[in-house]
């Protein structure tokens, strides 16, 4: 086996020219599982580029040994280093573990204003870990820093991406002091609230349960993988782990409502008996579907459903035709399959799309969105107010037949809820 330094050793002379070291990363995890930290701290000494055997390294370190590593980045950024690498792993801790900056937020701030060496684009995202002592001195100081390009508009961001109630409110009017401007909502949404009558509402919830797949199911979606992101998989705590599953829920299939475009049996996502276990609003089970064949290609934007009482859904009578459609494309249903649904570890409570680049499972209930573009929460039908997020399904799932379901290119599927209205909204995105 090689140690870490010796991977290293070999990629700078071999690249990825009859070398693997994604397999000897995987290797080194197995036998010696703390050397991934030793890894990456050897790989910010080295003219290394970002590479995606350092990324799936840092995703699978045990939670001490990746809070020691990102730490140790950050000290040499605050030290005045900067690399592409040093980069990536600043922007992987605002995801997984933002409290790494709490040393000193004022720094993370100047750091991004100047644009050195700070993280690259997951940046707005460590703000949630803001304390209620610096957010109380930064609103202070968000009064007195008006001026154009200072830190003032920065900090107002930062504020915002607090996701505290009063900051979010008071940073809002900083950048947007006219509350009739359009782009005020988006920014709200970005930081995952919409205006309401009686202030602020929150468009998602805090804690996602993950969907762990079935053993048919895991089978399918690993068959066309790559040797080692079937490995990646295996290891990753998003797919596998221990926790005990929290609730159980069936996916794929149809059902018999039918779509209103198509007038074809909806497919199957996601039945829960408890939505509520995952902070859905529902006292009754729900059942999500939507059509596949109809969903993002035949329809303008979102589709909606209304369900009754007992969960189950009809389409929106705004997306009745009395005369079906014909898809261009007629769909398979989703494998049918009991799955269960887990907390994973805090690290992967917040997820990135981009970021995850194929490593992580995205597939859950509940918790923050992992937007593929940007925050999009589409208005209910019915009352117009913005919608919650339920759920998100990534690509890849596997379909009767055996082929494999992409939303668009490869993309992700998002739910939304109105509890008022009892309304879903089905949306995916791809890039
Ligand atoms: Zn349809
Ligand atoms: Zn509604």
């Amino acid at each position: 086996m090689q140690n870490a330094a010796g991977i290293l050793d070999t990629y700078e002379r071999l690249g990825w020219k009859n070398n693997d070291p994604m397999a000897q990363m995987l290797q080194l995890r197995r036998e010696n599982p703390k050397a991934l930290g030793e890894l990456v701290i050897l790989a910010l000494g080295r003219p290394l580029k970002h590479t995606t055997f350092i990324d799936a390294a840092l995703d699978l370190m045990d939670d001490d040994t990746y809070i020691a590593t990102v730490g140790a980045a950050w000290e040499r950024v605050q030290q005045g280093a900067s690399s592409d690498l040093l980069s990536s792993i600043l922007d992987s801790a605002c995801l997984q573990y933002p409290l790494v900056y709490a040393s000193d937020w004022e720094q993370l701030l100047s750091i991004l204003h100047t644009g050195d060496s700070g993280p690259a684009y997951q940046d707005d995202l460590a703000w949630r870990a803001l304390d209620a002592r610096t957010v109380n001195d930064w609103l202070t100081r968000l009064e007195h820093d008006t001026g154009a390009g200072t830190l003032g508009r920065k900090r107002a961001i930062a504020l915002l991406r607090s996701r505290r109630p009063d900051a979010v409110q008071r940073a809002l009017s900083r950048l947007f002091p006219d509350p009739a401007d359009a782009q005020a909502a988006s920014w709200l949404q970005l930081a995952g609230y919409c205006a309401h009558a009686d202030g602020l509402r929150m468009l998602h919830g805090a804690q996602p349960l993950h969907i762990r797949f079935s053993a048919e199911q895991r089978i399918t979606m690993q068959a066309d993988q790559p040797s080692w992101r079937r490995a990646v998989h295996q290891a990753h705590p998003t797919w596998q782990s221990d926790a005990p599953p929290l609730a159980l829920a069936h996916m794929g299939g149809s059902i018999t409502s039918t779509c209103g475009l198509c007038h074809q049996p909806l497919h199957r996502l996601l039945s829960l008996a408890q939505p509520a276990l995952a902070g859905i609003a529902s006292e009754t089970a729900l059942e999500f579907a939507t059509c596949l064949s109809c969903q993002g290609w035949e329809s303008d934007g979102p589709m909606f459903y209304r369900h009754d009482a007992t969960g189950m859904p009809t389409a929106h009578p705004g997306q009745q035709r009395s005369d079906a459609l014909t898809p261009d494309y007629a769909a398979e249903a989703l494998l049918e399959a009991d799955v269960q649904l887990f907390t994973a570890p805090a690290r992967w409570t917040w997820q990135d799309w981009g970021e995850s680049n194929g490593r992580q499972n995205l597939s859950r209930v509940g918790g923050p969105p992992s937007w593929v573009q940007s925050a999009d929460y589409p208005a209910c039908p019915d009352c117009q107010e913005d919608m919650v997020f339920t759920m998100q399904l990534d690509s890849n799932l596997p379909q009767d037949g055996g082929a494999e379901w992409l939303w668009g290119s490869g993309g992700c599927n998002y739910t939304f809820w109105c509890a008022d209205c009892r309304v879903s909204g089905q949306l995916w995105q791809c890039t």
